[in-house]
Parts: structure tokens; C-alpha cells; sequence
């Protein structure tokens, strides 16, 4: 094994370098919302007035002016503008960093440029406003189409208001919409999951995602955890899978996890992510893939703010730099296939690693493959929906990073 090639990133793999000037997404961190949801552990605030939101665009228009030399060799080919709530912001504020965004970077003419948008903070003018300067893309958080689920979320619009906003993007000529879902919520059954699914696939977005909801220590759902009555791990299982069966007969294809698209229309942007692409993601708490390495700016408003308007002073603006190794970039890999439907392919992990996937760990995948949690077919190890719902476990049992040890490639990597 020893002497195989390891490149030092995706991109300059034959595999994946199919072009001259490389690609590469930007995703710009925009961290603020009317009001805090129950669940969510997003670094995001409530802004409490227009200087600091003004304060903070300025900020991060500056950096990404500090990246338009080192990113003369790439073309932006996906633009995600997320958060926190990218609508919540004034209209002016977002095209002022759209604007910034075509200024500093090489943005190709039909780039996937998607905003995330809060059901309750979008109307007409604003939507028609973003698309002329260029947003193709809109993903709404729906969450829920039952108010009482609504409620318990502290979501702060309800089903109207999505209704209202979805025929605002419709009328804006937006083509291409997401809506994100729960599933796992307090109160909620497969049969009202079902409903939001019906509703939701009768207004005709092109992509759904649809989440299963995840109690993070520190939230106020966390708090309420007892008094709440939430889905137990078998119901959750029932709705994951009646979902995915009924998104397939309606023309809504799985390609990942949690991600159901139309043909033509998943998420170029986010398959980023998953195909281990480059991409730079700026503002504050945003994290990078980049060159190689894995980078995350601070979580910290002034601090963040600060480093910017001040660039002598000695604030560090990332908080975490890792080059990553080859054991880590392999572990990356396997999960990362593994959670797209296309799967693993093994011919792709030999010519990027040097060593056989189903000698390393076929032992560990057949019994899954035979019980129905995957697939092998050609050469191309795959989950089924059952396996994807039980994804983290099946992972952690087929990965175990000490057996990798044994092998020459990793001697010497950490
Ligand atoms: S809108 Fe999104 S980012 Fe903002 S608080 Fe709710 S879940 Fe978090």
C-alpha cells in the first residue's frame, strides 16, 4: 500500500478537476432572526437596531473584498446566502451584498444563487428586488403546515403566512424553490406529517428537505424536553420512511439523507459539501473548505466585526485552521457517500485512497447489505432509507479508524 498518490485536495484529482479555472461555492453567514426558535442552535441573534445590521454587512462585504485576490483561479458556480435569516435584513442591506458578491468574485452566468428566506419576512417587492439582481433560488422553512407544531417550535409564522410567501416567490418568477421540513416535532404524528407532506407537494416546489429534528443541549426545546410529547424513535422511523415513499410517487427523488428534488433540481451548492468540493464560507461562525483546509471564522459578533473594520489589530478572525490529514479526509469520505443515495463507488475510493473498500470493510457491509439497511450492486455500495435513517450507527460501526492504523498509507498521519 505504501507509496500510493494522496492528493492534497478533491479538486486536484483528475476525477474531480474537469476544468481549467476550479470551482468553488460561497456561502455567506448572515446571523440574524425576528426571534429565537425552540430548537435551534444556529449561531444567530435578534438584532436590536438597523446600525448593527448595517455594521455587520459592512463587515462582511470587507471580507469578502480581502478574498477577491486569492480567488482569482476560481469561479463561484453556487452562491448560498443562509443563516439565521438572510430576509430578515432590509432589502437594501441584501442587495448591497449580492452586489459585493458579482464585485469580488467570478460569478458564472447561470450560478445556483440561493437565499434562505423566514416565511413570515418575505413579500412581493422584496422577492422580485432579489431576483432581478440575480437570486434563482429560494429556501423557505416551512418546518411544519400544522400550526400546534408551529407553535411548539416557536416558529414565528404559521401556514398563511407560508401560503402567502410561496405565491410571493411564484409571483416574483423565482423557478426553483426548497422547502425545508420536520419530522420529530412535539405533538406531531405520522398522519400530520403526511398532511404538511400532501400540502406542501400540491403547492409544487422543486426540492424538499425535510429534517429530522435534533434536541440540542441549551435550547429551550431541550429544557421542555419531559413536558413535551415527542415522537418516539420507532414513529420517527415509521415517518421517515412513509416520506420517502410518498416524495418518490410524487416526483420528488431521494439523492441524500434528508434532500428530495425533482429531476434537475437538487442542490448544486450543497452536493458541495457532500462531494468534499471546495467552497469558502464568510462571516461570522461560517465555516471553509478551502484549498485544502478546514477553517471556521469566530463565533463572536464584535470580535468578528472588530477584525474587520481594524485589520492591524492582532484579533484572529478563525478560531479553528485544520489541514486535513489523509485517515481524516478517508473517515470524511465514507461518511459523506454515504449519505448521498448515488453511494459509494469502489473503483472512485481505490483511485483516490490505493486500497480496496470491499477488502477494508466488506466484512463489516454485507451483513447490512443483507438484512436490507444497503446495497451492493457494480461495484457501488449504497444506504436504503432504512439504512439512512440509522445512518449515524451504521457508520460508526464500519468505521473504526483503528483498523486503519494497520495500513502504510496512514504511518506518520495523525
Ligand atoms: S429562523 Fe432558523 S436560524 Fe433563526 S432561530 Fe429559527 S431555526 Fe434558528
Amino acid at each position: 500500500m505504501s507509496g500510493v498518490k494522496l492528493f492534497d485536495t478533491f479538486s486536484e484529482n483528475p476525477t474531480y478537476a474537469r476544468c481549467e479555472k476550479k470551482r468553488l461555492g460561497l456561502y455567506l453567514h448572515i446571523p440574524f432572526c425576528r426571534s429565537k426558535c425552540a430548537y435551534c442552535d444556529f449561531y444567530s441573534m435578534v438584532p436590536q437596531n438597523d446600525e448593527l445590521i448595517e455594521r455587520y454587512v459592512n463587515a462582511l462585504i470587507t471580507h469578502m473584498q480581502s478574498y477577491r485576490q486569492g480567488t482569482k483561479e476560481y469561479y463561484v458556480d453556487t452562491v448560498f446566502i443562509g443563516g439565521g435569516t438572510p430576509t430578515c435584513l432590509p432589502t437594501e442591506q441584501l442587495i448591497r451584498l449580492i452586489r459585493a458578491v458579482r464585485k469580488n468574485f467570478t460569478v458564472v452566468k447561470d450560478a445556483e444563487f440561493t437565499v434562505e428566506a423566514n416565511p413570515a419576512t418575505v413579500d412581493t417587492p422584496m422577492l422580485n428586488r432579489l431576483r432581478r439582481a440575480g437570486v434563482n433560488r429560494l429556501s423557505m422553512g416551512l418546518q411544519s403546515a400544522n400550526n400546534e407544531e408551529l407553535a411548539a417550535l416557536s416558529r414565528i409564522h404559521r401556514r398563511q403566512d407560508f401560503a402567502e410567501s410561496f405565491r410571493a416567490a411564484r409571483r416574483a418568477r423565482i423557478e426553483n424553490i426548497n422547502v425545508d421540513l420536520m419530522f420529530g416535532i412535539p405533538y406531531q404524528t405520522r398522519e400530520s406529517l403526511m398532511k404538511t407532506l400532501r400540502y406542501v407537494v400540491r403547492l409544487g416546489p422543486e426540492h424538499i428537505s425535510l429534517y429530522d429534528l435534533i434536541l440540542e443541549p441549551g435550547t429551550k426545546l431541550y429544557a421542555q424536553r419531559q413536558n413535551l410529547p415527542f415522537p418516539s424513535e420507532d414513529e420517527e422511523a415509521d415517518m421517515y420512511l412513509a416520506a420517502v415513499e410518498f416524495l418518490a410517487q410524487n416526483g420528488y427523488g431521494q439523492y441524500e439523507v434528508s434532500n428530495f428534488a425533482r429531476p434537475g433540481y437538487m442542490c448544486h451548492h450543497n452536493l458541495k459539501y457532500w462531494n468534499c468540493e471546495e467552497y469558502l464560507g464568510l462571516g461570522v461562525a461560517a465555516h471553509s473548505f478551502f484549498r485544502g483546509n478546514r477553517f471556521a471564522f469566530i463565533r463572536h459578533m464584535d470580535r468578528y466585526m472588530n477584525g474587520l473594520e481594524l485589520p492591524n489589530s492582532a484579533i484572529r478572525l478563525t478560531e479553528q485552521n485544520d489541514t486535513v490529514s489523509p485517515r481524516e479526509r478517508l473517515g470524511e469520505y465514507i461518511m459523506l457517500r454515504f449519505r448521498l443515495r448515488e453511494g459509494l463507488n469502489c473503483r472512485d475510493f481505490a483511485r483516490l485512497f490505493g486500497f480496496s473498500f470491499e477488502e477494508l470493510y466488506g466484512r463489516k457491509m454485507y451483513p447490512y447489505v443483507k438484512n436490507g439497511f444497503a446495497t451492493y450492486k457494480d461495484g457501488v455500495f449504497a444506504l436504503t432509507p432504512r439504512g439512512m435513517f440509522v445512518s449515524n450507527y451504521i457508520l460508526s460501526d464500519i468505521l473504526e479508524f483503528e483498523d486503519l492504523g494497520q495500513l502504510d498509507i496512514f504511518n506518520g498521519t495523525k
